[in-house]
């Protein structure tokens, strides 16, 4: 299974996925068909797409000293259905195009969806040129126990090299893609994609950042704080109480999350005082949540609270 090596890199995805695979293996659950990795460690954002491509795909549990063919394809990077698709990878032989993903090559995909496999197939999408490594920046392979012979760079995608042209060609093969088939897309940020592929995306921050609480998963549930009133606060409220519930999740884990979400809004608008002050002054009343949690008051009574003060101003 997901070797612990991610475990650090990337604690909520590694968490995430060690269930999903688990499951996905059993066939009790389907493998999501596309997925956007954010964040700026893109060479590992690579190693865990390929991981979890070789998972699937093992004949046995999916250990990591696994020496299964499939493994061993994967590990020496020729598995003929984990496919690198870049500006330099996945070239049909007609395809002049040198700086872009282009549209020739999504139809070269939708055209390979149209064979059957017996194989759980990846497209991982990332920019990329011929690039010499030093040594240690292959480290991360040779531990995964991985090839390192490679002569690419693992760059995240931007709209010059995966232009809207090549997107919208993509999107049938995405929304609609055979059984066991996943398109995994590295990026620096959603941003750099066209929003129409992003909306039929799973999106994961694999950030690399120690310790930093992923609070992705929550985004629909508070986007529309900004925006909080008597009308809508005990909805908003219910909201997350379902959301807690549905998901089994651990009450003061959201409420890390809410804290998180309005530490980074607070960080990305310094420069509007009342703006700054109306979040810092829902900051407290985020932490003060926490302390009712820790003093086991009613779930119902937190989450209102939280959402009525926060509509009321104090
Ligand atoms: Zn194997």
């Amino acid at each position: 299974m997901l070797s612990n090596y991610f475990s650090e890199k990337f604690p909520f995805a590694y968490n995430y996925f060690s269930n999903l695979l688990s499951l996905a293996k059993e066939e009790k659950r389907d493998f999501p068909q596309a997925l956007i990795f954010e964040g700026s460690d893109t060479k590992n954002q690579y190693l865990f797409a390929l991981e979890l491509a070789r998972i699937l795909n093992c004949e046995k549990n999916g250990e990591t000293d696994c020496d299964c063919i499939n493994c061993r394809w994967i590990k020496s990077h020729s598995h003929p259905c984990v496919n690198n698709v870049s500006q330099i990878h996945f070239k049909g032989e007609n395809d002049e195009t040198k700086s872009v993903i282009s549209v020739k090559q999504a139809a070269e995909i939708e055209k390979s969806l149209n064979l059957s496999s017996d194989y759980h197939r990846f497209f991982i999408f990332f920019s990329s040129r011929e690039y010499t490594y030093n040594e240690d920046e292959l480290g991360c392979f040779r531990e995964l126990s991985y090839s390192d012979d490679i002569n690419y760079s693992i760059e995240p995608l931007n709209y010059q090299t995966f232009n809207p042209a090549t997107l919208n060609a993509l999107l049938k093969s995405v929304e609609e893609p055979p059984k066991r088939t996943t398109f995994v897309f590295l990026t620096k940020s959603r941003e750099d994609i066209l929003s129409t592929i992003v909306s039929r995306c799973q999106v994961f921050k694999l950030s690399g950042e120690k310790n930093k609480i992923d609070y992705s998963d929550i985004l629909n549930l508070i986007s529309s704080y900004p925006n909080i009133t008597y009308q809508n606060c005990f909805d908003i409220s219910d909201a997350f109480q379902k959301y807690i519930k549905d998901e089994n999740f651990d009450t003061l884990e959201i409420l890390n999350k809410i804290l998180e979400y309005l530490k980074d809004l607070l960080k990305q608008n310094l420069d509007n005082s009342s703006i700054v002050l109306k979040i810092n002054n829902d900051i407290k009343i985020v932490n003060d949540a926490i302390k009712y949690k820790k003093a086991s008051m009613q779930e119902k009574i937190i989450f209102d609270t939280i959402f009525l003060r926060i509509a009321r101003g104090y």
